[in-house]
């Protein structure tokens, strides 16, 4: 069997995802291709009829299309409708399944190193799309309470009464002094990203026990990651959630689970 699958996204040029996906068809010796495909919104529905007919099993959808892309599907899983977004379908004999990975993707990246990590009480910076997801993973977890700040408070506003469960949106201005007692800080904006602004994040009320993870990973030590690091923190970058996002996708669509490696990680710095 020979299986084809894509990643779809408007552009598609930053996406990484084709290096995971051919290194893991290298490394497990199974028949395959993965490539990238870059999809204006508008012709969505028209690659989504075809695609299947041609032997894809699957695609993931990234930027901006992992919203857009629900109303095309025949079925979404529990995630999918509490994220509120789908970035892995499944072309099945029922027709598009949606699934939801960066949830899974963001708690294996922690939990494979700190096996033992529970969300507790948790800080998140942000409210876009990669926020949301990182929600409902806390959750997902057990957090026992969310507490969030976004630039644009509305957004958060938003983002909480759809979520539901107990989340506290705290202005901006007052991100810093959201950390106390926290036992997980996550930055899920685009803050500290090549290009864009840096984080400003006073972290001295942040328990010196506490897990921090930034999902951005270009660069992939980031600021933050370094002043919680320098002052005793156990720290988790964000690469690791897109190599781990990648792993069910793999399994659905060629048939065998893969591993997150250093070789892996490596290839995917080394681009
Ligand atoms: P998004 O939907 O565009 O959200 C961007 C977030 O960053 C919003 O909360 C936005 O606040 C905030 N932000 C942007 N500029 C800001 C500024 N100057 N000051 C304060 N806040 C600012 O993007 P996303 O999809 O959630 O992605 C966010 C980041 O996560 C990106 O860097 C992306 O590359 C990364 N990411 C990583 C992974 C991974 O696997 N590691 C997965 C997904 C995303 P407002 O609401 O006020 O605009």
């Amino acid at each position: 069997m020979y299986n084809l699958a894509a990643v779809l996204g408007f552009p598609v040029s930053h996406s990484l995802s084709h290096k995971i996906h051919n290194f893991w068809l290298r490394k497990t010796g199974t028949n395959g291709h993965y490539i990238s495909l870059e999809v204006a919104p508008s012709t969505l529905p028209y690659t989504l009829e075809v695609l299947p007919r041609l032997g894809f099993a699957g695609v993931n959808v990234t930027i901006p299309l992992k919203q857009s892309v629900l109303p095309l599907t025949d079925s979404m899983s529990d995630l999918v409708r509490r994220v509120g977004a789908s970035n892995m379908l499944t072309f099945t004999k029922a027709g598009i399944r949606a699934d939801n990975t960066d949830v899974y993707g963001f708690t294996w990246n922690i939990m494979q190193q700190i096996p033992k990590w529970r969300p507790g009480r948790a800080a998140v910076l942000g409210a876009g799309g990669a926020a949301r997801a990182i929600i409902v993973a806390l959750q997902e977890g057990g957090a026992h309470s969310v507490f969030v700040a976004n630039r644009t408070r509305e957004r958060a506003d938003a983002m909480a009464s759809t979520l539901g469960g107990d989340i506290n949106v705290v202005d901006w201005k007052d991100r810093h002094e959201m950390l106390q007692g926290c036992d997980t800080l996550v930055n899920a904006t685009s803050l500290g990203m090549h290009g864009n602004s840096p984080l400003n994040l006073v972290l001295d009320d942040l328990p010196e026990d506490a897990v921090v993870s930034d999902i951005v990973y270009s660069p992939l030590y980031t600021p933050l990651l370094a002043s919680a690091k320098a002052r005793g923190n156990r720290t988790v970058d964000g690469l690791g959630m897109l190599l781990h996002q990648a792993v069910p996708a793999f399994e659905a669509w060629f048939g065998t689970r893969p591993a997150v490696d250093r070789e892996l990680r490596e290839l995917v710095l080394s681009t």
